[in-house]
């Protein structure tokens, strides 16, 4: 180690990792006043993934805040040279996406739809509009286009010049060929870490390793599951009819994307099954380097790339460019901070979209750091929402390819994934799979969607080929009674002499109920904005269960975790594993637990739990539904799950999936965390206001009595569509008189009432009002109801041998 007089022994935050997303987030943090930041590189700036990146970027993403975030980054991009005096390369020439079949017209007129919901300016153009703006290419088969004028690229080396030279400008401090060797913590948190200058201490780090993220992750205990992936574009030489900078042209049918570069083109693809790299293939020293042309696999590229350039048949090939980049299991990056250890915050893995993300993403790390929390819902890339089984070198293996081959695929309703499936099953799997299951992949965990025909369907926009099967299993809990699989619920034991006076500081409704009852709660923001929902079963005056959703319990323990005080006495412990949940719903439950030994439930009372016995199997179950028929909640021992569900089953309950029980909770008006509810809804907009104790001392109270003073804003309402064969899918426009007053956050088919319901936050509501929604840019009328779709006037169960 060579001593530098000038190296710190102590930081703010010191940010590892100099690619995009260490100068972004360095570049923000001196922005917002930590002048004494830090940032070390082990090799030099940009030398990982960023200097080779193609550096689109495109607005559009599937939710508004993650758009938000490369908005934020067009408007940096464009602005860093007047506030720095370096160039970043930044040029805005829009971009062109095509389609050559009917679904991906039916997909691209879905994003313009969700383009415009969003503020980007997006418009639909016909193949002769696109072949205008892209004359070199051969539009015989294109069918029309979606053109978006504010997309462009930039220039990557030039734009972390930029922030770097930003940051320095506000005292930011960089150090390169400096390698983080070692991370301290103390007590789960961040104390400092080991360079090859020496020591820094620091109780903030942010970690901006690219794809060696889980490497540098683990230095902290923590589980960051990212894995390298190859990456292809191929470089021609100046090709004529290239006369200056082009829009960027996506053929994501033919898995392409096109635009020029230097006079030449430049032809990338994300190709429908990638390559992964092996560990050690990209050691320490990986600088600057690129991997090895792999013609034979990017030949099938090569080919879609010659049908829609055939100027290419005569272009000099300069490079197939062959670098890695880093990917997840899910396809969406890693932003915010660690569950397992305080301080230590990730900016990572960012699957392919880094440069245009960057920007956005820097600055939402480093409002997180400063403020302790990111600055809007960004659940989609909560470090969190990674079950442990994620972490195993085998698994991301064998997804990341698919990660990859997915980034341009139409995003189906019901699209599965294919690699790293049976990580996890559910205490009744192999009842799921006698029972001819369909499954689909959720936390790591296998759920049956839904029961029925052998073989995959084949995936559409229209009516989905399950649809009639999953209509059956609605209507055998509608008028029979149905078994659900609510296993995968997260469950958490609050337990000890201040478990109440904790759970009630912390959740927002009553927790204090006698022993017996279920309460049904959110957990708040200081914010007042949802952290999490969750039901609690109190057992007697010490011992809670919490039964969280399925993604939420790394989340919601780490919540809970950092909520208690160090002079509380309650013990949390996770217990996901332990318990078995099986949902017996329906008219005829009362007379199945009976059939099947638990005539004792019969007496229960709404939101009340208690034991029984079924099949010789101590049991607890709660009065409660999720889909709107009366039943219970049943929690076993996993090991005992095979026993209760054959004793039911005999008695006459039959399986149901999770397609079912979605479309019957959205008919109901029940909630989901992560498509209705998140860290920006809160329980007054979403309509649960059930849910607060406002005699009680919650945290968020304060923020949601402000709220609750104003005048109301986004409401959460139910849509009837009056057309039967509309799909929506959610995440749709909402409209009234010409105007886009919200969107759908949940839809389907609601088989109860006969049409498709959904569920919508709305500016402006009144029962019976008239609006439309935007499927696909064709309007679709619907009237809106601020009750529930189904409703019954009883959910009631029939009396015992009606
Ligand atoms: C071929 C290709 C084309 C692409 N095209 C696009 C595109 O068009 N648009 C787009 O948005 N994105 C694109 N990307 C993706 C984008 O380039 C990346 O997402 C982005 O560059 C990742 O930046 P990063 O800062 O996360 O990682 P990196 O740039 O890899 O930076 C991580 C840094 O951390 C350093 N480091 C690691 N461990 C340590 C340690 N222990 N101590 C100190 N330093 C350490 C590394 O040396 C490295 O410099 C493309 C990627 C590839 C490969």
């Amino acid at each position: 180690m060579t001593p530098r007089p000038d190296f710190p022994n102590h930081a703010s935050v010191v940010v590892i990792g100099g690619g995009v997303m260490g100068c972004s987030t360095l570049y923000h943090l001196a922005k917002m006043g930590v002048t004494d930041a830090v940032l070390v590189e082990r090799n030099e700036l940009t030398s990982g993934t960023t200097w080779h990146s193609a550096a689109q970027v495109r607005a559009l993403r599937s939710t508004k805040n993650m758009t938000g975030l490369i908005r934020y980054s067009i408007d940096l991009y464009q602005s860093l040279e007047a506030e720095t005096g370096q160039a970043t390369g930044w040029i805005q020439k829009g971009s062109l996406s095509i389609a050559t079949t009917p679904e991906r017209m039916v997909h691209i007129r879905r994003q313009e739809a969700l383009a415009h919901l969003f503020g980007v300016r997006a418009q639909s153009v016909s193949a002769a509009q696109a072949l205008e703006r892209w004359p070199l290419m051969n539009a015989d088969d294109v069918l029309g286009a979606v053109w978006s004028p504010d997309d462009g690229r930039v220039s990557p080396s030039d734009l972390c010049a930029a922030l770097v030279k930003g940051a320095k400008a506000k005292g930011a401090r960089i150090f390169e060929n400096t390698g983080v060797t070692g991370i301290i913590t103390d007590g789960g948190k961040i104390t400092g870490l080991e360079t090859t200058l020496g020591p820094i201490r620091t109780d903030a780090i942010a970690l901006c390793t690219g794809l060696w993220s889980r490497d540098g992750a683990a230095m902290a205990g923590v589980s960051v599951p990212v894995w390298p992936c190859e990456h292809y574009y191929l470089l021609t030489r100046p090709v004529d009819g290239i006369t200056g900078n082009m829009p960027t042209l996506s053929d994501h049918d033919q898995h392409l994307y096109i635009r020029d570069d230097s006079g030449g083109l430049l032809v990338g693809c994300f190709e429908p099954m990638g390559k992964a790299i092996s560990p050690g293939t990209l050691g320490e020293n990986f600088a600057f380097q690129l991997l090895p042309e792999d013609w034979d696999h990017f030949e099938p590229m090569m080919v879609n790339a010659l049908n829609r350039l055939p100027a290419l048949e005569t272009a000099e090939v300069k490079t197939l460019l062959n670098g890695p980049e880093s990917f997840t299991p899910d396809g969406s990056f890693v932003l915010g901070e660690a569950a397992e250890t305080r301080g230590l915050f990730l900016g990572c893995g960012m699957n392919s979209v880094g440069i245009a993300t960057g920007g956005g993403a820097g600055m939402a790390l480093a409002k997180c750091i400063v403020d302790g929390h990111l600055p809007m819902d960004l659940h989609e890339v909560d470090p969190a929402r990674f079950p442990a089984c994620w972490n195993d070198a085998a698994a991301l293996a064998a997804r990341v390819p698919e990660v990859l081959g997915k980034h341009y695929e139409i995003t189906y309703p019901g699209r599965q994934w294919s690699t790293a499936r049976h990580l996890r099953a559910t205490p009744l799997d192999a009842a799921w799979r006698a029972a001819g299951a369909h499954f689909g992949q959720f936390h790591g965990w296998e759920r049956p969607l839904y029961f029925g025909a052998a073989g995959e369907p084949d995936l559409g926009f229209g009516r989905p080929a399950w649809h009639d099967a999953v209509g059956a299993e609605v209507m055998q809990a509608h008028e029979r009674a149905a078994l659900f699989d609510q296993s995968t619920f997260g469950k958490i034991r609050v337990e000890g002499p201040d478990a109440a006076t904790f759970l009630n500081r912390v959740c927002a409704n009553d927790m204090t109920r006698a022993p017996g009852h279920a309460v049904y709660s959110a957990m708040l923001n200081s914010r007042g904005g949802m952290e999490s929902d969750l039901t609690a079963l109190r057992f007697d005056a010490v011992t809670y269960r919490l039964y969280v959703g399925t993604a939420a319990i790394k989340r919601d323990l780490a919540w809970l975790r950092r909520h208690l005080r160090s002079d509380e006495r309650v013990a949390i412990t996770d217990e996901t594993d332990r318990w078995a949940v099986i949902g017996l719903m329906g008219p005829d439950a009362a007379d199945i637990a009976g059939a099947a030994g638990a005539r004792e439930l019969n007496a229960l009372g709404y939101f009340r739990h208690g034991p029984a016995m079924i099949a010789g199997v101590h049991v607890d179950a709660a009065r409660l539904s999720y889909v709107g028929e009366a039943g219970w909640e049943i929690t076993c021992p996993a090991a005992d799950a095979g026993k209760v569900y054959a004793a039911l089953y005999d008695a006459g309950a039959r399986p149901a999936g999770v397609f079912a029980q979605s479309a019957m909770r959205m008919e109901k008006r029940f909630l989901a965390y992560g498509h209705d509810l998140d860290t920006d809804t809160d329980p007054l907009m979403a309509g649960l206001e059930f849910a607060v104790a406002w005699d009680t001392d919650f945290i968020g109270r304060d923020a949601l009595l402000k709220k609750r003073d104003r005048p109301p804003g986004e409401t959460m309402v139910t849509l009837l569509l009056d057309n039967r064969e509309a799909w929506p899918l959610g995440n749709e426009p909402v409209y009234a008189a010409g105007k886009i007053i919200g969107k759908t956050t949940s839809a389907a088919f609601g088989y109860r009432i006969r049409r498709p319901v959904a569920l919508a936050y709305v500016n402006e509501a009144a029962d019976g009002m008239r609006v439309a929604i935007d499927i696909a840019r064709e309007l679709h009328a619907a009237t809106v109801s601020l009750a529930a779709a189904y409703d019954p006037q009883g959910t009631r169960m029939r009396p015992r041998n009606s």
